[in-house]
């Protein structure tokens, strides 16, 4: 992956869209000395020029009313386009009205007219450039280099592309699973085990070329997501598959099993589409009689225990089986660490089942939308948990709870979150919202709606897992967000290589951009704190300080706290 940032010495290019000669001539001088520069008259002009691949512009200041086309049938037409990348896009107008349009078009900033102040044209200029190349590297990241194929993030979100495209289209959804992968691994060395992903990849990708639809992903080190179009049956499809792995690799007994579901159930999430495919390929593990296994809804375990989840859930939430752990966020700027706050995350104690993982139950829970009832829950314990701290201690921890996307369409969802700061007097600060990256990215329009609303009356919000999903540059400079929270996977690669730690560093000046405060979480060790303080990251969550644990013995940390203040 090539690093831009690093390499100063290259010019960039802008691409100035002006009707107005002067105004050309006026911007041109302003960026003149930092960039090179491009000139068009009206919006035709302008797009012929940015499908020309051989320049590369890496921002366009648009101006809004022009003969021929206008800005706005230039941003239209450029939200169209796939088959080349699109430079962000900074308007001018000296209408103000004209911004919100403007945003649900893509723009990505504003200036205003008249151009009196070309510090600041030149400073906008500057990070809207860099913010997209941050962006754009954070991207290039989500390709798994090794096979060639998509990370999990990104393979969901292109089924959801075709899903929105072609609802009506039926597909499969295939995993392959290299069998006995970790004793190839040491019997061959890492190398090979490597060779025989890549050419793995590759050749299944051969398999299937003629299809219409075919995406994959390896979401763990030695299996395979497919996703193709229907077909009704695969005899013949691998065949060969085996003998050319075995060819290159020079390994003859390598095997691999392949479990497929066909005809997918659209309305379970993806993950269950894989699971299914998942659980059709673990019933012929160790039985060499049969490379293919096609899941079968009749005599499916796992099905019956989601099931059973689901049907538990109601006398679950009565019983109180359901346990809101804490764990805590500290703050790691000044000498030594302050507790900051903590997040609430659910547990579930099965009086029959055992202790159930919420990654067993939430993706569930959030296909069928119980999810909501469960959400609800969890906020009100976690109001209620705050209000008896701070009547113990005298002290405010506050609180960030799990905001679904289900729940940002709740049209109470505003009223219920009021409700429950009044009945505990708690000020809107002390709950705080998570709200996951990926729920921007579909309809962001209305979720942006309610998250101003909630951020009028005071509510915080922390933008989850960022890094994961698919927000855009537009939205991220429009949406409103207080704290911007790193995807764990960041940090676990942090200590890989230069390239990852990079990608760290990119999530945290996106958030200097934003002028939010960046949480990193899933920090486990004292290096990995370290090299965040140094990066200048603001708050820490992770099994270093701590797991998340029962209310009681967060105690504990607030004691430390009020210790050492
Ligand atoms: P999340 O919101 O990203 O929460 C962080 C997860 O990372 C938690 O897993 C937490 O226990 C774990 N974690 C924290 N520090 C470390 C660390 O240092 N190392 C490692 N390996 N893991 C760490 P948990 O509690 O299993 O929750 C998983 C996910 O389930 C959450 O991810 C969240 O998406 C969802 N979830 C949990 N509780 C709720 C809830 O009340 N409502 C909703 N909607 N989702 C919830
Ligand atoms: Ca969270
Ligand atoms: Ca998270």
């Amino acid at each position: 992956m090539e690093n831009f940032r690093m390499n100063t010495g290259i010019k960039r290019r802008v691409l100035i869209v002006d009707d107005e000669s002067i105004n050309r001539e006026i911007l041109g001088e302003i960026l003149k000395e930092k960039y090179e520069t491009s000139f068009a008259e009206n919006g035709k002009q302008a797009l012929a020029m940015l499908q020309d691949r051989t320049v590369h512009y890496s921002l366009v200041l648009l101006d809004l009313l022009m003969p021929e086309m206008d800005g706005y049938e230039l941003l239209e037409k450029l939200q169209m386009k796939e088959d080349f990348a699109v430079p962000p896009v900074i308007v001018m107008t000296a209408d103000g009205s004209a911004e919100v349009r403007s945003i649900r078009l893509g723009a990505a900033d504003f200036l205003t007219k008249p151009y009196d102040m070309p510090d600041v044209i030149k400073a906008r200029c500057e990070r809207i450039i860099e913010l997209y190349e941050d962006q754009s590297l954070i991207r290039a990241a989500e390709r798994d280099e090794l096979s060639g194929l998509y990370s999990r993030e990104f393979f969901y979100e292109y089924i959801r592309q075709i899903e929105d495209y072609a609802p009506d289209y039926r597909v499969d959804a295939i995993t392959l699973n290299i069998e006995h992968f970790h004793m190839l691994n040491e019997m061959f060395g890492r190398e090979v085990g490597d060779e025989v992903l890549r050419k793995t990849g590759e050749m299944l990708t051969e398999c299937f070329r003629d299809r219409k639809i075919c995406i994959g992903c390896r979401p763990i080190a030695d299996v395979f997501y497919l996703c193709v179009d229907h077909a009704e049956e695969y005899d013949g499809v691998f065949a060969g598959l085996q003998e050319e792995l075995a060819r290159v690799t020079k390994i003859p007994r390598i095997r691999f099993r392949i479990g497929i579901y066909q005809d997918v159930d659209k309305s379970l999430s993806y993950e269950t589409w894989f699971d299914h495919a998942k659980q059709a390929c673990d019933l012929i593990r160790g039985d060499y009689t049969r490379q293919i296994s096609y899941y079968n809804k009749e005599t499916n375990e796992k099905d019956l225990y989601r099931e059973r989840l689901i049907n538990d859930m109601d006398s679950a939430l009565k019983n109180k089986d359901f346990v809101v752990y804490f764990q805590p966020k500290y703050s790691i700027l000044e000498d030594r660490p302050h507790l900051r706050s903590a997040e609430a995350l659910i547990r579930w104690k099965h009086p029959e089942l055992g202790m159930i993982s919420p990654g067993d139950f939430i993706p569930l829970f959030e296909s069928n939308g119980l999810i909501q009832k469960l959400d609800n829950y969890v906020w009100q314990e976690a109001s209620a948990q705050i209000k008896k701290w701070k009547e113990e201690y005298g002290y405010s921890v506050p609180v960030s709870v799990n905001v679904s996307r289900i729940d940002i369409y709740d049209p109470e969802l505003e009223e219920k979150l009021l409700a429950l700061i009044s009945e505990n007097s708690l000020a809107p600060e002390e709950l705080m919202l998570e709200i996951t990256e990926s729920a921007y990215s579909n309809n962001a329009q209305g979720l942006i709606e309610t998250v101003n609303h909630l951020r009028e009356d005071g509510f915080r919000i922390e933008m989850d897992d960022f890094g994961s999903g698919y927000s855009s540059l537009n939205m991220l400079t429009t949406i409103p967000i207080d704290v911007l929270k790193m995807d764990m996977k960041f940090i676990r690669n942090m200590q890989k290589d230069e390239k990852s730690k990079k990608l760290v560093e990119l999530v945290i000046d996106i958030a200097r951009f934003l002028d939010v405060p960046v949480v990193a979480e899933g920090v486990e060790t004292e290096e990995q704190l370290q090299a965040l303080k140094e990066m200048g990251c603001d708050i820490i969550q992770g099994y270093y300080f701590s797991k998340p644990v029962p209310p009681e013995e967060f105690g504990a940390f607030i004691r430390k706290e009020l210790e050492e203040k």
